[in-house]
């Protein structure tokens, strides 16, 4: 009897501690948000994983000897991962809604080079499209290449260039994730999330895509698999439009037909797809016109049907110096080429507007 009712005494205690712990976590929470905000305001990247480790480091020397260093360890990985979380989906939601406005215009032209190479290169290359009005920044990091042997792209590295040349000239990262990982490790990287053609058809991968992007609504710019029909590119923009995120767009880069057998062209462009799909779906269709054509030479004129048919956008391969690109070159373009198809575009948008 008595000690029962000693339990109930010292649960009651337990009770009150919980519901100061769990104050004092709101308190921390508070702080640490107007933390977010100030490195937000200053440019600041919202994780500092050294003053993490410190953090837990000074607990488990304070309280080592009370408590297990592996739950200390636990519970600040917890406590920490949500604070810094709830400030970068704030940063995150007001940064997607700034890419969305920019995809509001007509067409969207993304450029740039196949793989970022270098620095200078993507620095180089967007500086000149971003003088021809271009907003958005292509560039893979990592290259879903056929052949192992090929050049792999450069990785984290190249994410870095493409970052700091879009945010030096006021343009946004189109980019490849290829893998879960790659959301996971480099999401703030990425403007738009490019989804490979070779990838089209992998559904764990979509649902990831889904999940990560459901969030912040950051759009996805999903390629047609060049096997793919048109209905199964559908459903795979279904995969991430089922998480919420219905900022998908289409990609035609062109399929692989019968015609490869003697056709120089690298796959068939698929240009009359964009009337079916724009019948089909509300969602923005871009034409790329370098993976379906393969030759630079037959850019310009694909790229302005695409327009004609009604295509949302292009996806172009460009470089300051075509000839140097390390991946896929006989397709790549010079910026100028570029400012070519875009005033060709407004021109024809301002007549199109003039007949109604
Ligand atoms: C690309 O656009 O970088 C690319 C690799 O194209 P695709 O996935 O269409 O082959
Ligand atoms: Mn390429």
């Amino acid at each position: 009897m008595d000690k029962s009712s000693d339990i109930d005494k010292l649960k009651r205690e337990v009770d009150k501690i919980d519901e100061e712990l769990v104050g004092k976590l709101a308190e921390r929470k508070n702080l640490t948000e107007r933390v977010q905000k100030l490195k937000r305001e200053g440019g600041l990247p919202a994780i500092d994983r050294e003053r993490e480790k410190q953090i837990i480091e000074r607990l488990k020397k304070l309280f080592g000897g009370e408590i297990d260093d592996a739950l200390i360890t636990k519970l600040y990985s917890a406590i920490l991962s949500d604070s810094t979380r709830s400030g970068r989906t704030k940063e995150r939601v007001s940064s997607a809604k700034n890419i969305l406005e920019a995809l509001q215009t007509n067409p969207i032209i993304i450029a740039g080079p196949c793989s970022i190479e270098s620095g200078e290169q993507i620095d180089r290359t967007a500086a000149q499209l971003s003088n021809y009005g271009i907003k958005f920044l292509r560039g893979g990091a990592f290259k879903p290449r056929t052949s192992p042997e090929s050049f792999q792209g450069i990785g984290e590295e190249g994410l870095k260039y493409i970052r700091a040349a879009a945010d030096k000239y006021d343009m946004f990262v189109v980019t490849e994730a290829m893998c879960s990982s790659h959301l996971d490790k480099y999401y703030d990287y990425l403007d738009v999330v490019q989804i490979g053609s070779r990838n089209m058809a992998s559904y764990g991968f979509l649902k990831e895509v889904g999940k990560a992007t459901a969030e912040d609504g950051k759009p996805v710019l999903l390629k047609r698999g060049f096997h793919s029909t048109l209905q199964e590119l559908v459903y795979a923009a279904n995969y991430i439009l089922e998480y919420g995120n219905p900022n998908v767009m289409l990609c035609l880069r062109g399929i692989r037909t019968f015609e490869q057998i003697d056709s120089k062209m690298r796959n068939t462009p698929d240009l009359a797809s964009i009337l079916e799909l724009k019948e089909a779906t509300n969602l923005k269709v871009i034409f790329d016109p370098s993976h379906s054509t393969g030759d630079s030479k037959y850019v310009e004129a694909v790229s302005k049907a695409a327009l004609l048919l009604g295509a949302d956008g292009l996806i172009v391969e460009t470089h300051y110096s075509p000839k140097d690109s390390i991946s896929d070159k006989e397709q790549c373009v010079f910026p100028e080429t570029v400012e070519r198809i875009y005033n060709f575009a407004v021109d024809y948008n301002d007549f199109a507007k003039s007949l109604y």
